[in-house]
């Protein structure tokens, strides 16, 4: 027998700026994330390496046309995390309208199946 168990949300009410173990907990939380979307963590990974090493470049906002260039920052979206190099790359405003309103945002203009 063990006292010790592991209480999963229990620390992440306090978001105060001045906690000293802000990180530590930020560290917890992107641990817990990994845990629970090994999927999405394996993408995202693979992004990176991707961009890293030259095999994937970063594209305008498919939706506006917004690059880095203008000082927008552009993220990769999945539509499926099992093809992890198969992203669209989106501004924050068209990525996260995509994550709240769903395909609607890109049905008219995305012919492909
Ligand atoms: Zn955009
Ligand atoms: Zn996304």
């Amino acid at each position: 027998m063990t006292h010790r168990s592991i209480l999963p949300q229990e620390q992440t009410v306090n978001m105060s700026p001045e906690n000293a173990a802000s990180r530590l907990k930020s560290e917890t939380r992107q641990t817990n994330w990994r845990r629970a979307n090994p999927n999405k963590y394996a993408a995202h990974i693979a992004v990176q390496r991707a961009l890293t090493s030259g095999k994937l470049n970063k594209q305008p906002c498919e939706v506006c046309g917004a690059s880095e260039a203008d000082g927008i920052r552009i993220d990769a979206h999945h539509d499926d995390y099992r093809k992890p190099l198969k992203v669209r790359w989106l501004c924050r405003t068209h990525h996260s309208r995509l994550h709240k309103c769903g395909e609607d945002l890109f049905s008219k203009k995305d012919a492909t199946q």
